[in-house]
């Protein structure tokens, strides 16, 4: 990613406004006390026993076997432990100012639950995005936080959600709730390919799978005549874009960037409040990591794998820190010179706050004893 000069002016009554529409348009409920202090610890993604995230610290170059073994790694996750989610790879060739004339290949992969009563293009989705490609020089360069970690949290968010949303769906299905209100929520993980750039940032040399997938799902056109024909393309299934980057460096400060998105900032930040005060989290900051809540601690926006979706109109949460980690683009970004307190954080947060979007207190059973008057 890359740093913009102009800075995001924001004006108040915009932002209420917004928080107005937001309110009006979802059905965003907090999870109770005992629901934050159900979500599993995440210890699939520590670097020595976890499974999750050291086989993607190795380089991964689009074009090389790396690419390869890093595609393998996060399909075979899926297919191994969360079978009910469909796969699919978006492919596109480029060329790129380092590599001449050869078509380098850049594979995106989308991981999606949906619904099973609906028909595709029915469901609005919350749509979880990092990128799993890592940087062609210097060579041997990890990016540990450049994006292996944020793909490992969404591996692990996908295995938390799956588990209340398969009971959502069943218990729904069996009532017959299914497809009677035009509400159907589903969630979706895209890990895309080609962020990088292969020499300089340009807008040529840089996002080559966002920029392929986002152009694919503008012009590809949903099947008609659905119940509820909502959502036109696959792009407009997009109820937010939620990605990830440059996370698991020590004390990260991630600011509030977009106004039209603020509202879903402030649920995130406060969902970290909330598992910090009920002592769920590891490491102590000396603030939140999402402590933007008045929107006033941007610089502006950065450049990464959400901006060909911007451009096109899509609801966009960004969660990278600013300032970038002291090891952004260097040889130490590796797994020794992660914070994993700070990764296993990460991990909770982003669940919590999926589950809240989703609507899983639905599904959620008060344990004996622990009523609203006892919390
Ligand atoms: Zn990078």
């Amino acid at each position: 990613m890359y740093l913009h000069s102009p800075s995001l002016t924001l004006s108040l009554p915009a932002i209420s406004l917004w928080l107005l529409l937001a309110a009006l348009t979802t059905a965003y409920k907090p999870l109770s006390d005992s629901f934050l202090r159900a979500i599993p610890s995440p210890d699939s993604v520590n670097i020595d026993k976890g499974p999750l995230l050291s086989p993607l610290l190795i380089p991964r170059v689009p074009g090389t076997p790396g690419q390869t073994t890093a595609q393998e790694h996060l399909h075979s996750f899926f297919t191994s432990n969360l079978p009910s989610w469909s796969l699919t790879w978006q492919n596109s060739t480029s060329t790129t100012p380092a590599t001449g004339s050869a078509q380098i290949p850049f594979a995106n992969l989308i991981a999606k639950r949906e619904p099973p009563w609906t028909k595709p293009g029915e469901a609005n989705l919350l749509t979880l995005v990092a990128h799993y490609d890592s940087k062609r020089l210097p060579q041997g360069f990890l990016g540990a936080t450049d994006s292996a970690v944020p793909c490992a949290v969404l591996m692990y968010v996908a295995q938390v959600v799956d588990k209340y949303v398969s009971q959502m769906y069943e218990e729904m299905s069996e009532l017959g709730e299914g497809g009677e209100v035009d509400m159907d929520m589903g969630v979706q993980i895209l890990f895309l390919d080609g962020e990088e750039a292969f020499e300089t940032w340009t807008d040529a040399d840089s996002l080559y799978g966002a920029r392929s997938l986002a152009e694919t799902w503008f012009t590809q056109r949903n099947p008609a005549g659905q119940k509820f024909y909502k959502y036109r393309t696959p792009l407009s299934q997009i109820s937010l874009f939620l990605l990830l980057d440059l996370l698991g460096a020590p004390s990260p400060m991630v600011p509030s960037y977009f106004p039209t998105t603020h509202w879903a900032y402030v649920a995130l930040s406060s969902v970290e409040s909330r598992l910090r005060s009920l002592n769920l989290l590891e490491s102590s900051p000396t603030r939140n990591f999402l402590p933007d809540v008045n929107a006033t601690m941007s610089g502006g926006p950065i450049s990464d794998d959400h901006l060909p979706f911007i451009a096109r109109g899509v609801e966009t949460l960004h969660i990278i820190p600013h300032p970038f980690p002291a090891v952004w683009h260097t040889m130490k970004d590796d797994g020794a010179h992660l914070d994993m307190k700070v990764v296993r954080d990460w991990c909770k947060i982003v669940a919590s706050f999926a589950l809240e979007w989703l609507d899983m207190m639905e599904v959620w059973t008060e344990p004996e004893g622990s009523g609203k008057f006892l919390k």
